[in-house]
């Protein structure tokens, strides 16, 4: 056991570093698919510009064009 794993397969220590790109908000982890959690995951901005972003193989993609909005 190394780094600590949080949510996602992604490291604590990544996670309290990274911020939202748009508006520089915290990043909430969220599973897309519970029942395989490796499968993916989403970073909700809970800052003011609310933008989802993806998570691919482990790796958070925080771009602005690869997000989308959250709600509807
Ligand atoms: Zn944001």
């Amino acid at each position: 056991m190394g780094a600590h794993q949080g949510p996602l397969g992604l490291d604590d220590t990544l996670l309290a570093i990274i911020v939202c790109p748009q508006c520089h908000g915290d990043l909430l982890p969220v599973e897309t698919n519970p029942q395989d959690p490796a499968e993916g995951g989403e970073l909700a901005c809970q800052g003011d510009c609310g933008l989802i972003y993806p998570v691919r193989d482990g790796i958070p993609v925080l771009l602005v064009d690869e997000a989308r909005a959250s709600g509807s």
